[in-house]
């Protein structure tokens, strides 16, 4: 699936595989730059999760979701104010503490 990165020099949408901002010409980092309120957003996120080589992507929902180990689900809530890590854990059939 292609996902999308976003400049955050201008918010100009970009193909992931970009160096550079078509619309302004900043160089397509995710290192060093900050995520703020105003640049927040799922593709940054995304963009974050795919340059630390996670198996990330977003589900039929829209979700941002992590898959590695455990699978988690990444939500930006309450007006972009939260990121919220959700780790579903599923325990196997059988299983039973004792
Ligand atoms: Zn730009």
């Amino acid at each position: 699936m292609q996902t999308k990165t976003v400049c955050t020099g201008c918010g100009n949408e970009l193909s992931s595989s970009s160096k550079f901002c078509t619309q302004c010409g900043k160089e397509v980092t995710v290192s060093g730059d900050l995520i703020t309120l105003d640049n927040v957003s799922k593709e940054l996120l995304i963009s974050i999760f795919e340059a630390a080589y996670m198996d990330v992507k977003l589900d039929n929902k829209g979700d941002i979701v992590v898959k590695e180990q455990l699978h988690c689900y990444v939500f930006l809530m309450e007006k972009q104010r939260i990121i919220r890590l959700l780790i579903v854990i599923r325990v196997k059939p059988g299983i039973s503490a004792s």
